[in-house]
């Protein structure tokens, strides 16, 4: 399959890793809006929230699971962050692998 992210996870495009398990990887936005823009995606393909079946939906909490972990690594758990997941065309997602973007370390626009 032709996906970027798909690419970052088998190492072909390479990107600055955060952390890293079995199931899911966090990477650097290669273009940051924020002092800690990261991403964070399953290595399993899915192209949206809405194409992760009822059954799989564990992946979602480990994805919120693996955040709060960077947010401690990365100080900014106690100064607060934005959890963003963009979801298909209105929502201007462009990389069609579910993504989620965490930013922090300023203050965000409301
Ligand atoms: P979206 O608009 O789909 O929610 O966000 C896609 C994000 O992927 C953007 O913030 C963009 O900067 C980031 N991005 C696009 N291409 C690459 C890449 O090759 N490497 C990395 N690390 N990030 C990318
Ligand atoms: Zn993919």
């Amino acid at each position: 399959m032709d996906c970027l992210f798909c690419k970052i996870v088998s190492g072909e495009v390479p990107s600055t890793k955060v952390y890293e398990n079995d199931k899911v990887l966090a990477f650097n936005d290669i273009n940051p809006l924020a002092p800690v823009h990261i991403l964070v995606i399953p290595k399993k393909h899915y192209t949206s929230i809405k194409d992760v079946p009822d059954s799989e939906m564990e992946i979602i909490a480990e994805i919120h699971k693996v955040i709060n972990h960077i947010a401690k690594e990365k100080e900014i758990d106690k100064t607060g962050f934005r959890i963003i997941n963009n979801c298909g065309e209105d929502a201007n997602q462009v990389v069609k692998h579910i993504h989620y973007h965490v930013l922090g370390g300023k203050k965000l626009n409301p």
